[in-house]
């Protein structure tokens, strides 16, 4: 059976000061419903949410939103997925906004999605296209593109053990208030596992697809009544414990129907 995911990428919102109680706050709102429930804050607060969810909530996974493709060296500000021992189990790679502002190829991204395997770290690789590729019908030679690009030079039997989860991300949809549809986002979710079966056979079985792109407690229903969409990774909403508690609450009656027909 698939996990079902919600995962929570604050983006650059929240500071050491506040994150905790953000987190501490989202876990009470979100227990006990059979999700997998991830907080991805900004590097700095992860110590803070670590600390808050230790005393309160351990179910709930942290997870970092980048890590570098190198695992040392003169990279002024940067990260490596070693010094995210003890702070983050998971890590989100090749968001859109970083493929956007730092420039990230698919060649890089594979090396992060390496470097974070062996870490011990669970990778949210993010895919998806442009509006423009959308319209031109392009959107699965895109996420093949992202896909074969990111993933070549990583094998498949270890991406299934490091429990490999794809985010199906339209760029036109992240943070625009447009949402795809339940069904477009599920035939994607669909495309992505054929994807990965035919170059990583080991890697399909057990593989979470997640949608992300606008997602709130009002429009998740349309994603998690397909069959084929394991979960959300959430941005805006995700800040919004009330958001989060009716997102995480749907995505519970996914896990148990799943449970029960198990
Ligand atoms: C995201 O950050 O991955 C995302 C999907 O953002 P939003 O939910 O705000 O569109």
């Amino acid at each position: 059976m698939r996990d079902v995911i919600v995962a929570a990428n604050w983006k650059m919102h929240t500071t050491p000061a506040d994150a905790g109680d953000l987190a501490r706050t989202i876990a009470a709102r979100t227990r006990g419903e059979g999700v997998v429930r991830v907080i991805c804050p900004p590097f700095v607060a992860l110590a803070a949410v670590r600390d808050a969810l230790a005393e309160t909530d351990p179910d709930v996974g942290i997870g970092a939103q980048n890590v570098h493709h190198e695992l040392q060296g003169a990279y002024t500000g940067e990260v490596s997925a070693p010094m995210l021992a003890g702070l983050a189990g998971w890590v989100i790679v090749g968001h859109s906004e970083r493929r956007r502002d730092a420039a990230e190829t698919d060649e890089i991204i594979g090396r992060k999605v390496a470097r974070a395997i062996e870490a011990g770290l669970r990778p949210i690789l993010c895919v998806g296209e442009q509006l423009g590729e959308r319209e031109a019908g392009e959107q699965v030679d895109v996420v093949r593109r992202q896909l074969t690009g990111a993933l070549t030079g990583n094998d498949g039997t270890a991406l299934r053990a490091a429990g490999l989860v794809i985010a199906y991300e339209p760029v036109w949809a992240i943070g625009t208030g447009r949402n795809a549809s339940g069904q477009d986002a599920a035939a994607m979710a669909d495309a992505i596992r054929t994807i990965v079966a035919d170059g990583w056979a080991d890697a399909a079985p057990g593989l979470s697809v997640l949608y992300g792109g606008s997602v709130t407690s009002a429009n998740i229903a349309e994603f998690l009544t397909e069959p084929s969409i394991d979960g959300a990774l959430v941005g805006g909403a995700s800040l919004k414990p009330d958001e989060m508690a009716g997102i995480v609450a749907r995505a519970g009656l996914t896990a148990a129907a799943r449970g029960a027909a198990a």
